[in-house]
């Protein structure tokens, strides 16, 4: 067992996989024994992620604000305490509504090279609003 205390560093989320402010704490990464990794994700309202796949799935926890969960002609609002499962190899984005924060825990297993997502195009404002 190990406790760590609360010194990790903000990543901010890179701009070929997202729309907008995106910042990343994480919780915890792959090593020797597991292949999880999961991250505490804040979006600023407007931001989103690209269209991706998870290659073995992935479990969101909505943790404040309020949220968009979307797949190909599909758009849903999510709040905190709601889960979402995604399948493995579903194509989706997640991200803020246009007038408010979300921040979700983002749980998922990494592939055999270690990538936990596929990234495709970003989420167009047509897509994001529909
Ligand atoms: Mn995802």
């Amino acid at each position: 067992m190990q406790v760590r205390k609360n010194r990790s560093v903000t990543n901010k989320g890179p701009a070929e996989w997202f729309t907008g402010d995106v910042y990343i704490d994480p919780v915890t990464a792959p090593n020797e024994y597991s292949r999880t990794m999961a991250g505490h994700v804040h979006f600023a309202p407007g931001a989103r992620t690209a269209w991706h796949t998870h290659p073995h799935g992935q479990t969101l926890y909505v943790t404040d604000g309020v949220g968009l969960i979307g797949r190909r002609g599909h758009v849903e609002e999510i709040r905190p305490g709601d889960v979402v499962e995604i399948e493995p190899d579903e194509e989706h984005w997640h991200g803020a509504t246009p007038s408010n924060f979300m921040a979700h825990v983002a749980i998922n297993d990494v592939d055999d090279q270690g990538s936990p997502a596929v990234w495709g195009d970003h989420v167009t404002d047509s897509e994001y609003t529909a």
